[in-house]
């Protein structure tokens, strides 16, 4: 078996689960679940948090894979129904259901369904994504409101620019939020996991915790670690061979990477075919016997090298660490112009995951 496994610790996703429980006490907290939990592998995740209030995804697709091992719990549609059909199948499925548009709310409206949906009624309250505005809002809610197919009327709101602390964006979207809770709703929900981690204005009756779920930051200032969070997955391969390069000769392709000395290199079995990032600058370090090591030259597709001359007692087999407990994604990302949350999503499917409980 080619020796590169991600490994996802289910203790620390519960444990950064109630981190986001605590953040927000008395409140409820959807977790999301959305692009295969965020490449941590959607059944096993919703299975190990059974206990949540609830789980939110993108698309009807991926709340079709949570009703398989969650059959009951709130499971909301963050962008609602893409075709009008979905509705029937959201009320099979028991769905919340984001409506963001006109049309959704249309189509709502004319739908013959088994059961009504808790219906989530999204603001654009600044980001210029997807939502109603104020004004469009208060009209939908009038519409909505007296209607067989909306069981609760909830509000949604996103915020733009919650990870970075005092933007002024976020102000101006919480007021927009607060300017419309004089109509009535059943529920609220604005914060991602930056602003309940960092806007307690924005707490309200429901929280959408996603990427602290999975123990990486929404922040560049802030790391995990600092915010009380345990990193869930760990992405390990091996030294796959090992080479003495002297001083002048290259390696890896593009002959990039000159050695400066006489060097030991390490051929390690992951590339970026597996997810790793392909534009990993000059420097970025990997983990080996407790040890940062830089990489040496390009990535390939299904291996990268790296410098061990420096690791005493280097050898072929040596697990190799690219992210997880000994060093974080958020840096691995930071350092390739990146985010947690695109390298977390792009492990590909022919990385192996293995669910462990430390
Ligand atoms: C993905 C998503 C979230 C989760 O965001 P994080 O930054 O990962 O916490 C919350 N709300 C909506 C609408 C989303 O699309």
């Amino acid at each position: 078996m080619r020796p590169l496994i991600a490994t996802i610790d289910l203790a620390a996703l519960r444990h950064n689960y109630a981190v986001a429980h605590r953040c927000a006490p008395g409140r409820q907290a959807f977790a999301v679940v959305k692009a295969n939990a965020y490449g941590h592998g959607l059944r096993e995740v919703v299975a190990a948090l059974d206990d949540a209030d609830g789980f939110a995804v993108c698309c009807l697709e991926e709340a079709q894979a949570v009703r398989e091992v969650n059959a009951s719990g709130r499971l909301m549609l963050l962008e609602g129904c893409f075709e009008a059909v979905e509705y029937q199948q959201a009320a099979a499925l028991n769905l919340d259901v984001a409506v963001h548009s006109p049309a959704q709310a249309q189509a709502l409206l004319s739908a013959a369904l088994s059961q009504p949906l808790n219906i989530w009624l999204k603001l654009d309250s600044g980001m210029h994504r997807l939502g109603f505005s104020p004004a469009a809002l208060r009209e939908w809610h009038a519409r909505l409101a007296a209607t067989a197919n909306v069981a609760e009327l909830n509000l949604l709101g996103h915020f733009a620019c919650a990870d970075e602390r005092g933007h002024e964006l976020n102000e101006q979207q919480v007021e927009q939020f607060l300017g419309l809770l004089d109509l009535e709703f059943d529920q609220r929900s604005l914060a991602n996991s930056a602003a309940l981690l960092t806007i307690p204005a924005a707490h309200m009756d429901w929280q959408r915790p996603g990427i602290m779920l999975y123990g990486a930051t929404p922040f560049a200032e802030l790391s995990a670690r600092d915010l009380g969070l345990r990193p869930v997955m760990s992405l390990t391969a091996k030294v796959i061979a090992l080479r003495e390069v002297p001083a002048g000769e290259s390696v890896g392709y593009g002959a990039s990477w000159v050695a400066q000395r006489p060097s030991l290199i390490g051929t390690v079995s992951c590339g970026y075919a597996d997810g790793y990032p392909r534009h990993a600058p000059p420097g970025t370090e990997v983990v080996v016997r407790g040890q940062r090591v830089p990489l040496a030259g390009r990535v390939s597709m299904d291996m990268l090298s790296i410098d061990l001359t420096d690791v005493a007692g280097a050898r072929e087999g040596d697990a190799v660490e690219l992210w997880g407990a000994q060093l974080p994604v958020d840096e691995l990302a930071q350092r390739c112009g990146s985010i947690g949350y695109e390298l977390l999503t792009k492990v590909t499917g022919r990385v192996p995951r293995r669910y462990v409980e430390s």
